[in-house]
């Protein structure tokens, strides 16, 4: 590849906002994020498994590196790579990019989890340690970090050999700093292998369910067999996995692919934060076991059950209209006219609040904590964090509809004047 000057030449031509903090949100984050993910691993086995433990031990050499975690994880990222490029599933269209053109991309994600369903079911026949997973959780993230650290900066510096349409509106300031942290480049690809859709859903996502296996199995080892918690954990995660990875075209209009480009920010997050924090939850009930009524376990099922119904129909509802307004399942549904000539959903769910989609996915993350009891504030975790990076998230979705929609965005606001939480928030 040539260097394009263009490309070198970029200067801060969009005078776009800085995000997540600027500056020194781009050098703290990336010290801070993976600082947290082994904190949460040690704290997590420790037996207070106390948030408030501070300082923390710091593990030992010995603890962080296993040469066994790194041919895991390549091997694991190979299989998927493998798995991406196989002829399996439709081919579809992304939206349309500023030079006018689409790019394609595989839809097979649901094949690679079943087949990696399949290998997994097979090594365990084979009588592979799953359980084992649990000591290699540490190296294992370590890695994962190291590994984000490198991928990053292939990215950062690949994104000067491209032209200036192929960046991405947000991360091409001229600050190193936050262009590595934000992403230069927004549709890295090496032929036809997109690397972020590759990232998005695939090594970390699956591997986060294969994470939770290993914690079950490692219970089975420790207790003779899985608890209700473990089991409920597990399977809420399973679903939540499968459902993003059935529904994976709707990825390609969502703002990490449409919108972000490809740096340390979502690198990280696909590939070390999501496996290696999500799973909090069934690494701490290998240390601490929770007795779980049944009617607690009826509970949890039904806010579970309950959050995944409105986060799936409403992210449906809204796909489906974005799709094609004059579908009969959202043709009657009221709407307001923009100026870009695309309509905004004021009834049905969009009608409900802002965000109904954020509503169903908070209700599911606390379904996912309530079975670790309330002794401790760690599998709380992720609801915490959750709803942070959702409300996060709803502020900069609201910035850019509002930049793109004017006076009807406004509009649709007074509609619907809640963001979240219905009459709350
Ligand atoms: P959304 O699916 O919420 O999409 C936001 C976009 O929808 C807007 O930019 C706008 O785009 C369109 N829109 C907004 N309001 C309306 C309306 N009234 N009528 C029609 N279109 C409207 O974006 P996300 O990518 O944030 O979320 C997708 C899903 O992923 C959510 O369920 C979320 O909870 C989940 N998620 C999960 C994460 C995790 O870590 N587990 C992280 C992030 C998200 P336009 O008008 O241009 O079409």
């Amino acid at each position: 590849m040539k260097p394009n000057s263009q490309g070198l030449k970029q200067r801060p031509s969009h005078d776009t906002e800085r995000e997540f903090g600027g500056t020194l949100g781009a050098l703290c984050i990336p010290i801070l994020l993976p600082l947290t993910v082994m904190f949460l691993i040690c704290v997590s086995r420790s037996p207070e498994a106390s948030l408030l433990q501070w300082p923390p031990a710091l593990p030992s050499t010995d603890q962080l590196w296993d040469p066994l975690a790194l041919v895991l994880l390549l091997g694991w990222i190979s299989l998927h790579a493998l798995l991406y490029v196989l002829p399996l599933g439709k081919v579809s269209e992304g939206l349309v990019l500023r030079n006018g053109t689409r790019l394609k991309y595989p839809i097979n994600g649901f094949h690679s989890l079943c087949i990696s369903g399949v290998l997994l079911m097979l090594l365990l026949g084979l009588g592979a340690p799953l359980g084992s997973l649990f000591e290699l959780l540490l190296p294992l993230a370590a890695c994962a970090i190291a590994g984000s650290y490198l991928f990053s900066l292939y990215l950062y510096i690949r994104s000067f050999w491209v032209p200036s349409h192929a960046l991405a509106l947000g991360g091409n300031t001229g600050n190193p700093l936050y262009d590595f942290f934000i992403g230069r480049e927004l549709n890295p690809r090496i032929g036809n292998f997109d690397l972020k859709y590759f990232c998005e859903l695939r090594p970390g996502l699956i591997g986060w369910v294969v994470i939770n296996l290993g914690m079950l199995m490692k219970e089975v080892e420790l207790r003779g067999s899985p608890s209700l918690a473990m089991i409920l954990v597990n399977s809420f995660q399973l679903l939540y996995v499968a459902d993003a990875l059935w529904n994976e075209e709707a990825v390609l209009t969502t703002m990490d692919i449409v919108h972000d480009g490809f740096g340390f920010m979502l690198v990280f997050g696909d590939l070390a934060w999501v496996p290696f924090t999500y799973g909090m939850q069934a690494a701490f009930l290998v240390v601490h076991p929770q007795a779980l009524s049944s009617l607690g376990a009826a509970a949890i099922i039904a806010l579970n059950g309950i959050g995944y119904y409105v986060f799936r129909k409403s992210n449906s509802q809204k796909n489906q209209f974005r799709r094609d307004p004059t579908h009969p399942s959202v043709a009657r549904l009221e709407t307001i006219a923009t100026a870009t000539g695309k309509r905004l959903l004021v009834s049905g769910w969009w009608g409900l609040v802002r965000h109904p989609n954020y509503l169903g996915d908070l209700l599911m993350a606390l379904a996912w904590s309530l079975p670790c009891g309330f002794s401790h504030l760690l599998p709380y975790f992720y609801v915490i964090y959750f709803a942070v990076l959702l409300i996060h998230r709803e502020d900069r979705d609201e910035r850019q509809c509002r930049a793109k929609y004017g006076l009807a965005w406004d509009t649709y606001c007074q509609r619907v004047p809640y963001r979240i939480f219905p009459y709350v928030y």
